[in-house]
């Protein structure tokens, strides 16, 4: 029996009408700035935010570190979700490269609030506290099962950084499973931040591929110490190509990953009631308690029977629906899960 691999929404193939988008695509040395399929990526990404520029990078942990060092000097801090992919999964990269320091806040059930972030805040502290200068959101939050951010709570962030003279950073990677789930527009999360990283490398099922979206400026002085960094690149039209397909062919499909992976919760709620509320799944993740049991041994027997997921703790284990599963698929996983933790 072939694996039914849950472990992330990274894991998808190109589809066949991607692959033929990425190899007809007319091409440019983009270190050059003249690629045209880039060209064209960047600038309708810009437009769906409604901003004026774009910068297509090679990962969303890239865009989020440009981000975030645009708006961020040396020596000031972001403030985050302590759950937050920027403090957690990219490697130290905004201190160890970007000279930035982090505070993280945490959420209730995953929801970012303006109270919390308030009690935070630092301002004109002088010679003596770390200055804030922006804080980041992810929408939606990974590690607390595909999250949303309710609308209303991003704008009164928003309102809160604005009032307090500090910069907005989103990183996006999943925002298009968020405007999928809620049908808030992309431009009005757009209006609510300086600087938006997405990726078309999770559910939308490019094989490389994230943008950066702020102003001219901002996009300009990204793309410097983008190069800096090495990560110029020259006919990544290619790549682009494949990112605009899929906003074309495989964004409004994301609904279906969303009802696959009720359908996995529902399955595993039925065997094992105390592993997951199915009410809390709200786009494609899955975030399970496994109890008493040990998680990885618990990923491990799943994965003898073909199932795979993957472990966020020792009591924690995380199933994503993707684009190469359907929602038949993740009701068997939910089920053999569900039967390992009854
Ligand atoms: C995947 C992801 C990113 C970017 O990851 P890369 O592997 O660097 O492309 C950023 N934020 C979140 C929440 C993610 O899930």
């Amino acid at each position: 029996m072939p694996a039914i691999d849950l472990r992330s929404d990274t894991l998808t193939r190109p589809t066949p009408g991607m692959l033929e988008a990425m190899t007809t695509a007319p091409v440019g040395d983009d270190v050059y700035d003249e690629d045209p399929t880039v060209h064209e990526l960047e600038s309708r990404a810009a437009e769906l935010f409604g901003h004026e520029a774009a910068l297509f990078c090679a990962t969303g942990s890239l865009s989020n570190q440009l981000g975030v060092r645009m708006l961020v000097e040396p020596g000031t801090e972001v403030l985050c979700d302590v759950q937050a992919h920027i403090v957690r999964a990219e490697m130290g990269a905004h201190a160890a490269v970007g000279q930035v320091t982090t505070r993280t806040f945490s959420s209730p059930s995953g929801l970012a609030d303006a109270d919390r972030i308030a009690e935070l805040i630092s301002v004109g502290g002088g010679p003596y506290h770390v200055s804030t200068a922006a804080v980041a959101i992810e929408n939606t939050l990974n590690y607390a099962g595909g999250k949303i951010q309710p609308y209303q709570n991003l704008v009164e962030i928003s309102e809160l950084c604005q009032q307090y003279g500090i910069k907005r950073h989103l990183d996006g990677a999943r925002l298009w499973n968020a405007h999928i789930a809620t049908g808030v527009p992309l431009e009005s999360y757009g209006a609510l931040y300086d600087t938006i990283s997405v990726c078309f490398s999770k559910g939308l099922g490019a094989p490389i591929g994230s943008v950066l979206v702020s102003s001219a400026d901002n996009i300009a002085r990204a793309r410097i110490v983008r190069k800096r960094m090495g990560a110029g690149w020259r006919q990544a039209g290619v790549l682009a190509a494949a990112a605009l397909y899929a906003l074309d062919n495989q964004l409004a499909r994301l609904a279906d990953d969303h009802v696959a992976a009720r359908a996995f919760a529902d399955e595993l709620a039925a065997l094992a009631p105390a592993a997951i509320t199915p009410d809390d799944v709200q786009t494609n993740i899955v975030v399970f308690d496994t109890g008493d049991h040990d998680a990885g041994a618990v990923a491990e027997s799943a994965a003898e029977q073909g199932i795979r997921v993957s472990q966020l703790g020792p009591r924690t284990l995380r199933a994503v629906a993707h684009l190469d599963v359907d929602e038949g698929d993740c009701r068997t996983a939910g089920k053999v899960l569900g039967s390992l933790l009854a």
